[in-house]
């Protein structure tokens, strides 16, 4: 992974910054030295790695527009990071840059239930959105998997969703406004706590900008009342095609799942051998999950049994109780563990039409015999996300390579059917390279006119999202 070398000037005048950045902070929130700043070295995808010149933990949208400023007027990068669980590399430092970590910024500022929002510091985690509402009957929807860690901050920065996402939409849909603090300093409210914003839609261009056009301090989120309940129905397949027909039937039906999820037997088989969830033998598998009263469920449950069992399913097995749902989860969501307990695996993320799957899927299982590397597939059947998991082993020379080159040649196969290059994880450095196979030179040079505008000296997540030829030659930089 190309990554631009670092600024010699920059790095000789570390002590000069950290000074700076100590006068604005308090003394534990300035890292610099060489062992605490490799905390900061990588996110989760850990395949890269670069420490940074320093580490600053602001607790207030006024000391992150402090450091901004002092890095802006010293020329010095900086990555903004919520809690490090990236997966394209969204978070990955480089030798002269700052990282800027929200996590201390985790308060909730206000909860308004007539309104059904509530504004929080944007370090605050994703699952504990919900925590601070739910025993008032409300939730935040948005669920990635990594609910546990990761941070508004980043959800906002990639768009993130989850499985539960076909019915709530991702964060975008949940998102009403932000404070933003730009490159300079300059701290901006965009959007509010209503629906529509007066004047250009700039909180779509925010949200899923991945650190390029700001740090997003603050948040006003969506907040929805809490289904009387939820059941998954389990539904196992002797093909992937028939599981993709089954897909698009309960879509055509016009019943609404939270959530339609999609494992094929190789993620079946280790989630099986690992989480022991009583998956059955079978080539496809599917979760849908319903929401609503008892009797809501039991309806849209009979609606989606009757079109599964039409397609003759090797198992279907309805929830009839939280244990049944829970064992019925299991499986899907020790997926990532599974796998990691099998080899290293890099997690892919592209998005492909629902009616392409079956070919994708054999397309990925031709490709993984010719590059010798095992792929297993968990999907977001829904809403066509899909998220391949290549196994490699990190210690075997030019496996690592071999990898990449096989996860491009997936996400190329995304674009070519019509899907896109990311679905939920977004582009970092990951993908940066692949940009473009999706978009022409114009596409790219209108984006990155967008970053002119909010980050005209381009310090803000350098190396991320534009291959760097490309935005190397829209700068006028030498390469
Ligand atoms: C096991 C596992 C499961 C996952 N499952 C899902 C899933 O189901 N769905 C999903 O969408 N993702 C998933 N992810 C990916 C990841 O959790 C999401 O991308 C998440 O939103 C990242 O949040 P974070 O706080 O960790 O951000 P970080 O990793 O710290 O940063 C991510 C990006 O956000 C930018 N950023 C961070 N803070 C700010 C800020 N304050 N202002 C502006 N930009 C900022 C960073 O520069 C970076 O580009 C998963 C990751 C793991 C490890």
């Amino acid at each position: 992974m190309e990554m631009p070398a670092p600024n010699p000037a920059i790095l000789s005048a570390k002590a000069r910054i950290v000074a700076r950045l100590r006068g604005v902070l308090p003394a534990d929130a300035v890292i610099d030295a060489p062992e605490e700043t490799r905390a900061y070295e990588c996110d989760a995808l850990t395949a890269y790695r670069c420490a940074p010149l320093a580490a600053v933990l602001p607790s207030s949208t006024a000391e992150v527009a402090a450091i901004l400023k002092i890095c802006h007027e010293e020329g010095v990068p900086v990555v903004p990071r919520g809690s490090g669980t990236s997966l394209a590399g969204g978070a990955l430092p480089t030798a002269d840059s700052v990282i800027l970590g929200v996590a201390r910024m985790n308060e909730v500022l206000e909860t308004d239930y007539d309104n059904r929002f509530i504004r929080v510091q944007t370090g605050r985690t994703n699952l504990s959105v919900t925590g601070a509402v739910e025993t008032d009957g409300f939730f935040y929807a948005p669920d990635p998997s990594s609910q546990l860690a990761c941070a508004i901050a980043g959800n906002i920065a990639m768009n993130s969703g989850g499985a539960h996402c076909l019915k709530y939409g991702v964060t975008t849909n949940n998102l009403l406004g932000v404070t933003l603090v730009q490159m300079d300093g300059t701290v901006v409210e965009i959007g509010g706590a209503h629906l529509d914003a007066g004047g250009l839609d700039l909180l779509g261009l925010i949200c899923g900008s991945e650190g390029q056009l700001g740090v997003v301090t603050e948040a006003t989120l969506r907040i929805l009342p809490k289904p009387e309940g939820a059941r998954p129905v389990l539904i196992g397949y002797d093909s992937n095609e028939v599981a993709g027909q089954c897909v698009s039937d309960i879509i055509k039906a016009g019943v609404l799942p939270v959530a339609i999820e999609f494992m094929d037997r190789p993620c079946i088989r280790a989630t099986e051998d690992f989480a022991k969830a009583g998956y059955p033998d079978c080539e496809a598998l599917l979760i849908v999950e319903v929401e609503g009263s008892d009797t809501e469920i039991d309806a849209q449950l009979g609606v989606i049994s009757q079109i599964a069992r039409k397609h003759n399913p090797v198992e279907l097995r309805e929830s009839r109780s939280a244990e049944e749902s829970a064992r019925i989860w299991l499986g899907r969501k020790s997926a990532f563990g599974a796998m990691g307990q099998i080899n290293d695996y890099m997690c892919l993320d592209g998005t492909i039409p629902v009616n392409e799957l079956p070919y994708v899927l054999r397309r990925i299982g031709e490709m993984s015999k010719d590059y010798g590397l095992d792929v297993g597939n968990v999907f977001h059947a829904g809403d066509g996300n899909m998220h391949p998991l290549i196994l490699f082993d990190a210690n075997k020379p030019g496996d690592l390579e071999k990898c990449e080159a096989f996860g491009a040649d997936i996400l190329k196969l995304c674009v070519e059917v019509g899907g896109c290059l990311t679905g939920e994880h977004g582009v970092g450095i990951e993908k940066r390279d692949l940009m473009g196979s999706q978009f022409s030179d114009d596409d790219m040079q209108a984006q990155m006119r967008v970053k002119d505008v909010f980050d005209p000296t381009w310090l803000l997540n350098p190396a991320k999202v534009f291959p760097l030829a490309v935005s190397d030659a829209h700068r006028g930089v030498a390469a």
